[in-house]
């Protein structure tokens, strides 16, 4: 997506050669204009492929999965990020890595918020080494619904995440894959 790589090479700031910092348009300050292009590019990539429900993770995938949602006027579900296990019988979790802070957390489902058999999209911020996708797709198996697809901001396509996802069988769409960065440059995979 030609306009989001565009923003990335503007305002993007690689922190090193891992981790991207895009808190001017993403994670802090939001450009809300970009994220509904964002929501649309989605929208038009799964409109035929039968979704039924659209989920994110807690904070910074909910801008771009509430763009895609309602262009596909589709309900959205936010996992949570809780510091601990929670026992309830309603209650699904699993455990993650987090890529950016090296720490663990317990990624939340409400079982009442995915009810069997729905046909799932999952829209995140980043992908990374796909931690957080393997979660999501943990909990939602674990409910009884299918992880169809997984759509993607910004893929970092040198840690590995995208390889994951597909032996998942997921149908992964990233729109902007990193070929490789550091602090002064980034590149992009040709299309
Ligand atoms: P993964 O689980 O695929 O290793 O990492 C994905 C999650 O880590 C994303 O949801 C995102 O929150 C965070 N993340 C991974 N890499 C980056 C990065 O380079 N920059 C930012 N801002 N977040 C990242």
């Amino acid at each position: 997506m030609e306009l989001l790589k565009q923003k990335i090479l503007s305002a993007g700031r690689p922190k090193n050669n891992n981790v991207l910092l895009v808190d001017s348009f993403i994670n802090h300050q939001v450009d809300i204009e970009l994220m509904q292009a964002i929501g649309q590019e989605f929208a038009h990539y799964y409109a035929e492929k039968g979704i039924t429900r659209i989920v994110t993770v807690e904070s910074s995938g909910i801008a771009p999965a509430a763009m895609t949602a309602l262009a596909l006027k589709l309900p959205l579900v936010i996992l949570k990020k809780q510091s601990s296990r929670i026992l309830d019988e309603d209650i699904l979790q699993t455990t993650v890595h987090s890529f950016t802070k090296g720490t663990k957390y317990e990624l939340t489902l409400k079982h009442e918020f995915m009810p069997k058999g729905e046909r799932v999209l999952l829209i995140d911020d980043f992908l990374a080494s796909g931690d957080a996708a393997v979660g999501v797709h943990t909990l939602i198996t674990q409910a009884g619904a299918q992880l169809y697809g997984i759509g993607i901001v910004i893929e970092k396509a040198f840690q590995g995440g995208h390889e994951r996802l597909q032996a998942m069988g997921c149908d992964v769409y990233s729109l902007a894959r990193i070929r490789s960065m550091n602090e002064n440059q980034i590149e992009f995979m040709d299309e």
